[in-house]
């Protein structure tokens, strides 16, 4: 049997080891530390001037301190993109809120500023706004932002940037995670850079950055005893993470490369497919770090579907995946409420995730690419 390739694995660059190193040798192996605080310096000086960035145990957690900093609450809806991960969503009913689930569009497969709008239209005539709208670059493509902050900024509704696939990716040449009231990235196992398991809240607001770090660390009122006028959480970022992540941020650029020269691989080998169309920026003004590279297949020009693809790939031990399924599917949701024209649903049923690493190695590629000239192109 072949290796397996895979869909997208951790990619260390080398100085990892070398902060893990000095956070052992100074003793500190804890949710602070100077790890974590050069770990934040390094993400804000990536990110731009004025942002504020903390530190957190995952992105799931980012997102939950942000709707608490919103202040939404048991009985109130939140707007989010449908097609996404389960973790975009989840916390809103950490708040005991309610997820309202909005439609992509198909140019960047993230939520459609038109269905959007008439949701809030909808919500303003019955008097009740959501208190935030949750957007999501899906693999990394970067949402319609303008249209997307123009809606929100009209109905005076917060947005919630979940940044989570998008680090290293621009909007206009500015970076994915600074347009949001609030944003959150991710440094999962299989992001574009990794922390093992980590998360960060960013804001161009340092009240935001204060506050995550209180709540993040059990909400410790100042007092040489502990003294609580907050319910806390444990979300910090450990010192060993923060390690990890700091090398990663050394390699972070390199990583962006490498995806988009996938990406790039992928569009000139499915050139002469019919039928199948590689997910790809609608103009110059989206740059995708590419996390993931995925494709769309139309059965009826192509002659076989997503579903063909996926068990011919697995057939040589080569990972590929579907879509996210989009969470007004998801039976946990069935309740939701949804605006949309279906787009999410096609994409889920046509769409499919392949290897995407920037540690994918040539020969790896090679095979790849003789599958698919194998079963779709000489065949
Ligand atoms: C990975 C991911 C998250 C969650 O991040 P974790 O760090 O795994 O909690 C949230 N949203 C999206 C879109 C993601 O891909």
């Amino acid at each position: 049997m072949n290796s397996k390739i895979w869909l997208s694995s951790p990619h260390m660059g080398g100085n990892e080891l070398k902060y893990i190193h000095e956070a052992f040798d100074e003793n500190w192996v804890a949710p602070l530390g100077p790890n974590v605080n050069g770990f934040e310096d390094d993400l804000e000086q990536f990110l731009g001037q004025n942002i504020y960035v903390a530190a957190l145990s995952s992105g799931t957690a980012a997102l939950h301190l942000a709707l608490m900093m919103l202040n939404v609450k048991r009985g109130d809806e939140v707007f989010c993109q449908t097609m996404t991960f389960a973790a975009s969503a989840n916390p809103i009913a950490y708040v005991g809120a309610r997820p309202v689930f909005i439609d992509s569009e198909p140019e960047t497969w993230n939520m459609c500023p038109l269905a959007l709008r008439e949701a809030l239209v909808k919500n303003a005539a019955l008097g009740k706004l959501p208190k935030a709208v949750i957007v999501v670059h899906l693999y990394g493509m970067p949402a319609k932002m303008d249209e997307i902050l123009a809606v929100c900024a009209e109905f005076e509704v917060p947005l919630l940037e979940d940044a989570a696939e998008a680090l290293g990716s621009t909007y206009r040449g500015v970076p994915c995670g600074t347009f949001g009231e609030m944003s959150v990235l991710s440094f999962n196992g299989n992001k574009i850079i990794t922390t093992s398991g980590g998360g960060a809240l960013v804001s161009s607001q340092k009240k935001y950055k204060k506050k995550a770090i209180f709540l993040s660390t059990q909400a410790r009122d100042a007092a040489p005893h502990y003294e609580h006028s907050h319910i806390g959480y444990n979300y910090r970022l450990s010192n060993i993470s923060a390690g990890i992540g700091r090398g990663q941020m050394e390699v972070l650029a390199e990583r962006v490369n490498a995806r988009r020269k996938n990406h790039d691989f992928y569009v000139k080998l499915f050139e002469k497919v019919d039928g199948v169309t590689v997910f790809t920026e609608p103009d110059e003004n989206f740059f995708s770090n590419h996390w993931l590279s995925a494709i769309t297949v139309d059965p009826d020009k192509a002659g076989f579907t997503r579903e063909d693809l996926r068990a011919k790939f697995l057939e040589q031990n080569i990972e590929s995946r579907p879509l996210w399924k989009p969470m007004h599917m998801q039976p946990v949701f069935k309740n939701a409420g949804y605006y949309g024209n279906q787009v999410a649903e096609h994409l889920f049923r046509d769409g499919l995730c392949l290897p995407s690493g920037s540690n994918l190695q040539p020969a790896e590629l090679d095979r790849i690419a003789e599958l698919v000239t194998r079963e779709l192109i000489a065949g």
